[in-house]
This record gives structure tokens, C-alpha cells and sequence, in this order.
């Protein structure tokens, strides 16, 4: 029997397969500290919780419109308006299931077949994947340190070709943690422009930001850059929420339109409960965002700190999201315990194995010789897992 050529090109998620190696040591037995989380160690704040209590017992359970509650996308059009200066009608937005929905909803929309779509590298691994699944060809920028990893304006520009579609800007970004200031975003959206090449606006950590940067909403920055930008946000990171899979797009009227009619088909409406709590999450109290991006902000000065002293291993400061992108290039070349290093994935394989610290390798991500330690754990693993990190470098280096 003939599967779908397209369907088996996807490769399964490597993050997932680390953190199920590092779950199976736990349940053996083994003291693992895992710095590959990619949520939020908080609960759901108790006041969203009740909210979906409330709407179970009130019987909410049934269908919904399709791209969500009116409600819940006045309310997210409103936070758009007054959080990130952008007007959008609430008919532009769409509700999904999750961040990843959103995205998989927008390239469908914009992709024809052999489209590309620009990915600035380092790149949240899915990016590609969901290319591929609409029909596109992903287009892999690498960036370069020295601009934080983030696109130059000349980058974009030499990596566009009459296939060009689109770009993805992911702001803050996964896994390096950096932020676009406005100028940058600026520069992007200028060539977008006058190139006419649509925008996807991964904002899915827009709240968590530190040391007071400002983040921007590219679509926010002008009309014609409005024009072509879909923008992709949820409610996963910033509220603790990603088991209850709350995303959005947020683009012109005509895309909107067209991704509602893509969702009414394939998925209908998210979970009813779910936007009930989105509605509450959105309009209720917000010191619980405050509180949690505070706690991650102390707990990313403590990492900088560490790792600034720890000897072969360097990164560059995070600015926002919960994660530290870190160049290992020199530990890169060594056998262990007779496993060559030649990249991350054996360098966190070993690590695992003899330190008891599982990481995730950037191999996936586009960098192969660095490595994302996540800093949604509390204070005291993340401590720990230094302490056996730095041990491991000095004992084998
Ligand atoms: N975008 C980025 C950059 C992410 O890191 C993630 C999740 O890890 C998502 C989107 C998807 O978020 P969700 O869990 O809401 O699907």
C-alpha cells in the first residue's frame, strides 16, 4: 500500500523523543534534571480555572461558531488594540487550537504548491515541518551571531526568489530567546513590502520579556505591512495554558476569511470550555502574567550568570521567551565513554547518560553545535543541573 509521499517526510518531533528518554530514566529510578521543558512550570492561574468550572456547570459544552465565541475575539481584538496599537475587527480573528493550529491554518491559507517560505535559523523545529504539510518548500536562513540571530534586511533580500511567499518572523524567538527591536522589524517589513511577501508573525511569547525590552507587533507597524502579515499568538506560554491548546491568528479580512473556512471544515470549533477560560484569561485580573514573567526573569539573570562562568560553553543574553541557546562548538570533537561528539545530539546523549542532565540539542533547530537549556524548572534544579553540567565539562574537557 502507497502512503502519502508528502506525510512521510515529516520527521517525528526530537524534543518530544528527548524528553520521553529523560521521563523513562525518571521512572527507573534515576535523579534526571530536565532542562528541556517547553511550558511553563506554573499552574493555570485559580481564577481561569474556576471560569471553565463555572462553564461546565452552566452546560457550555456544546458546539460553537467555528472560529470561536464572539466574545472571546472582541476581547482579543480589544487586547490587540490597546496592548499592541494594531486594530483588527473581531471577524479577524479566528480562535484555534493552540499556536501550532494557528500556524498550520495560516501557511494553509497563503501556500501553493513549491511556494517558499523564509525561516531565519535558528527556528522553533515545527516551522519547517508545517511548510512542508501545506505544500511549501521552507527556505533556511542562517543568522549570524553578531545581529543576536536575528534576520538582517540583506538576508532576507538575498534569500528571496520569485517562489518567495513568505517569512517567518518568531518574536521573541525559540530557542534563542531574542527579541526584534522596532527598527529591525522595520527593515523586515520593508522588503516584505516591496517585494509583496507575507509576513507570519510568531508572537506566541510576546509577554514573556525582560530586563524592560519593549515588544513590538510587526503588523502594528504600518498599513501596507498589515496588509501582509498573519499574526500568531496564544495563550500557552504567557498564561501557563498549553494544555488547553487557546491560539489565534490575527490578519486581513479576506485571510481570516479563508482560514475560518479551512477550520470549519478540518477541526470546528476549540474545546467550549476552553475559550470561556480564554475570555477570562484575556479580561480578568493580569498580575498572575506579571508574577510568573517575573519569576522566569529572575530565574534567566541567574542562568546568564552561571554560564558566563562556566569554562567552554558561551551564549549570548536572552531577552525574552524561557530559554538559553548555547554555543557548545568546543566541546565538539571528543570521544566519551567511546561516543564520538560530532554534534549536539551526541553531546546530550552523553550528558544524560553521565551527568543525569537532559538538554535539547539545536541539531533540529538549525544549529547544530548549540544546545537549549529551558528555564521553566524551578531555581533549585536549574541550580543542580549547573552544578552537573560544569562538573561534566571539567571532568571530560
Ligand atoms: N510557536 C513557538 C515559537 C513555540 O515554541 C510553540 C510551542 O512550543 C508554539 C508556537 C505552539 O504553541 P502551542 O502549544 O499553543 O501550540
Amino acid at each position: 500500500m502507497v502512503l502519502s509521499a508528502k506525510a512521510m517526510e515529516i520527521t517525528p518531533s526530537s524534543t518530544l523523543a528527548i524528553t520521553a528518554k529523560a521521563k523513562e530514566m525518571r521512572a527507573n529510578g534515576i535523579d534526571v534534571i530536565g532542562f528541556v521543558a517547553g511550558e511553563p512550570d506554573f499552574d493555570t492561574p485559580a481564577h481561569i480555572k474556576q471560569s471553565a468550572i463555572d462553564a461546565i456547570n452552566e452546560g457550555f459544552t456544546k458546539y460553537t461558531p467555528a472560529s470561536g465565541i464572539v466574545e472571546l475575539r472582541k476581547a482579543i481584538a480589544d487586547k490587540m488594540k490597546t496592548e499592541k496599537n494594531v486594530n483588527y475587527d473581531y471577524t479577524q480573528i479566528i480562535v484555534s487550537n493552540g499556536g501550532k493550529h494557528a500556524l498550520t491554518n495560516a501557511f494553509n491559507a497563503i501556500l501553493n504548491p513549491k511556494d517558499e517560505v523564509i525561516i531565519p535559523s535558528p527556528f522553533w523545529l515545527s516551522y519547517p515541518q508545517m511548510v512542508k504539510l501545506s505544500d511549501g518548500v521552507p527556505v533556511i536562513v542562517t543568522t549570524k551571531k553578531e545581529n543576536g540571530f536575528k534576520i538582517t534586511k540583506e538576508e532576507f533580500e538575498n534569500a528571496i526568489t520569485p517562489k518567495t511567499k513568505a517569512i517567518v518572523i518568531n518574536n521573541p524567538n525559540n530557542p534563542t530567546g531574542m527579541v526584534y527591536t522596532r527598527k529591525e522589524l522595520e527593515d523586515i517589513a520593508e522588503v516584505a513590502v516591496r517585494k509583496d511577501i507575507f509576513i507570519i508573525a510568531d508572537d506566541m511569547y510576546e509577554k514573556l520579556i525582560y530586563d524592560g525590552t519593549e515588544h513590538i507587533c510587526i503588523s502594528s507597524l504600518n498599513e501596507e505591512t498589515y496588509k501582509r502579515t498573519i499574526v500568531v499568538n496564544g495563550l500557552s506560554k504567557s498564561y501557563a495554558m498549553t494544555g488547553w491548546r487557546i491560539g489565534f491568528t490575527a490578519a486581513p479580512k479576506e485571510i481570516s476569511q479563508i482560514i475560518a473556512n479551512i477550520q470549519s471544515h478540518s477541526a470546528s470549533n476549540i474545546n467550549s470550555i476552553a475559550q470561556k477560560a480564554a475570555y477570562t484569561a484575556f479580561t480578568g485580573p493580569q498580575e498572575c502574567v506579571e508574577e510568573m514573567r517575573c519569576e522566569f526573569e529572575k530565574r534567566k539573570n541567574y542562568m546568564v550568570e552561571r554560564i558566563k562562568n562556566i569554562d567552554k560553553i558561551s551564549m549570548l543574553e536572552p531577552k525574552g521567551a524561557f530559554y538559553t541557546f548555547i554555543n557548545i562548538s568546543k566541546l565538539l570533537g571528543k570521544t566519551i565513554d567511546g561516543v564520538e561528539i560530532k554534534g549536539a545530539r551526541e553531546f546530550g546523549e552523553v550528558l544524560l547518560n553521565k551527568a543525569n542532565v537532559a538538554i535539547i540539542p539545536c541539531t533540529d533547530f538549525g544549529f547544530d553545535d548549540h544546545i537549549r537549556l529551558s528555564y521553566a524548572i524551578s531555581l533549585d534544579n536549574i541550580k543542580e543541573g549547573l552544578d552537573r553540567i560544569e562538573k561534566f565539562i571539567k571532568e571530560n574537557y
